[in-house]
């Protein structure tokens, strides 16, 4: 993971020092010596997390944190507070400022890159989403991230904890009670089932749990295909060094050292939930884009790539096995170039959806209808007679000269349809018995439109 940190600290030798620890681990790295620096930095260097001092002399950590969170230019900035150890209180201002999270001075390496590391992928999760809504936006399918959804969301987030010290269950019960899908359970057993049994965006684990059930735990859930996803945060009892680095190898996301601060979890716990709603944002969004390549905004029915996709599934399933018939039917809407010029493109565009409708209610669950170009249409019905095709199309036929067409302000107009039918033969090619059903189109359109000729 490449990456860039500004390290923001009035001590030279500071700087330096953290500087050279994320030069080794492949971090890029700015420096500023002062909050004003630090926040002009934050605006041209582009960083991808920012490392904060509160104690500076010009303007302290806290308030540069406010001051970049308000700026729309750097609100995105994960910022990670570096508070004294002596200070506990230090880390609710720092929360109150909008910092993301905290690390103690003097940094330890283990906290160090697991936060830079935690934030700079929920950076990268927030910056993907946000470029894919931006096209999703432009497509018309998605709408913008907003902060209420987002706020929304971690609050109602389902959080499993897995804890059987009573004085941490205690601690931890208040921090999260602002979470309404708060659950707790106290072995791994149960947590086995709760996981099973539900979804989770966040499980907390106790590493403290007797005979390794911790760690075993944390296994479990990051050999599941299905729970891979979920993050993990581990409560670790302090100076239990060698379970909290086997739990960071297992691939757990974050954790937080008993006993438990309360700023700190409530950072991890909330950084944790955004991630994970990105993530699953993201999901969707990325379904939706690959849904959209293959239907028609307007109509609804497959677009023209996956008819030709499908034709040639479907055609090369034919040739195995015992000859089965499929027919093919072209529909093109007759003058429409002159409802369009007539009532403008907008009417057009209603007779389009309705015509499409009119389709879906006349072919059966099997058939596959598309909209093959602006006003030309394709049903491939499989295992379909010659005198069968014949019947449907004569059918659609029928129906879209019966009944009038509404294109608004409840004016009703005809309209008519011509089709051409070929029976898919063996060995042609998806091209050709289209060409095929083009050709009987034609002569549907020559002997006078609103009719069907087959081949
Ligand atoms: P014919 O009976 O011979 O098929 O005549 P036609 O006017 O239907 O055929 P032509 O191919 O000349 O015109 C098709 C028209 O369809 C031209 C184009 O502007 C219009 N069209 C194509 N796509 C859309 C669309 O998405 N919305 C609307 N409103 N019109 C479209
Ligand atoms: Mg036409
Ligand atoms: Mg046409």
């Amino acid at each position: 993971m490449t990456a860039k940190v500004l390290v923001v600290d009035d001590v030279h030798v500071i700087r330096k020092v953290l500087e050279a620890k994320l030069v080794a681990e492949f971090f890029e790295v700015a420096l500023a010596g002062s909050g004003q620096e630090a926040l002009e930095k934050a605006r041209t260097e582009n960083p991808d997390i920012i490392l904060l001092d509160v104690m500076m002399p010009d303007i302290d950590g806290f308030e540069v944190c406010r001051r970049l969170k308000a700026d729309p230019l750097t609100s995105h900035i994960p910022v990670v507070m570096i508070t004294g150890l002596d200070h506990p209180s230090d880390r609710i201002a720092g929360l109150k400022a909008g910092a993301d999270d905290f690390l103690t001075k003097p940094t330890n390496d283990v906290a160090l890159f697991a936060r830079v590391r935690n934030l700079v992928r929920l950076k990268t999760m927030f910056d993907e989403l946000r470029l894919r809504e931006v096209t999703g936006l432009s497509l018309g399918l998605v709408s913008l991230s907003d902060q209420a959804r987002d706020a929304a969301a971690i609050a109602g987030a389902p959080i499993l904890v897995v804890e059987d010290d009573p004085a941490s269950v205690d601690a931890l019960k208040p921090i999260l009670s602002n979470h309404s899908g708060l659950r707790v359970v106290g072995d791994e057993a149960a947590a086995r089932q709760a996981v099973t049994e539900a979804d989770w965006d966040l499980v907390v684990v106790s590493l403290a749990l007797p005979g390794q059930q911790g760690l075993r735990l944390c296994a479990f859930l990051r050999a599941s295909e299905r729970l891979r996803q979920v993050p993990v945060l581990v409560l670790s009892k302090g100076g239990d060094d060698r379970s909290l680095l086997r739990a960071l190898d297992l691939g757990v996301n974050d954790y937080v050292t008993k006993p438990i601060d309360k700023a700190e979890l409530q950072a991890r716990v909330n950084s944790q939930l955004r991630r994970k709603i990105y993530q699953d944002r993201l999901r969707a969004t990325m379904q939706k884009t690959a849904e959209m390549a293959l239907i028609d905004p307007l109509t609804g029915l497959y677009n023209r790539r996956y008819l030709e996709n499908h034709l040639s599934a479907r055609m090369d399933q034919d040739r195995g096995g015992e000859r089965r018939s499929t027919v093919l039917m072209l529909l093109d809407l007759d003058h429409f170039k002159s409802i369009n010029d007539t009532y403008g493109h907008a009417a057009g565009d209603a007779v389009l959806k309705q015509f499409a409708h009119r389709i879906r209610m006349n072919v059966r669950g099997v058939d596959l209808a598309a909209r093959y170009g602006g006003e030309e249409f394709i049903v491939v019905m499989p295992e379909t007679m010659a005198d069968e095709a014949r019947m449907i199309a004569d059918r659609l036929v029928r129906v879209t000269a019966q009944e009038p067409f509404h294109i608004g302000d409840g004016r009703e107009i005809s309209v008519t349809v011509s089709a051409g039918v070929a029976q898919i033969a063996e060995g042609e090619r998806p091209g050709e018995v289209i060409r095929r059903a083009d050709e009987a189109l034609y002569r549907s359109k020559a002997e006078g439109r609103n009719r069907v000729t087959m081949t």
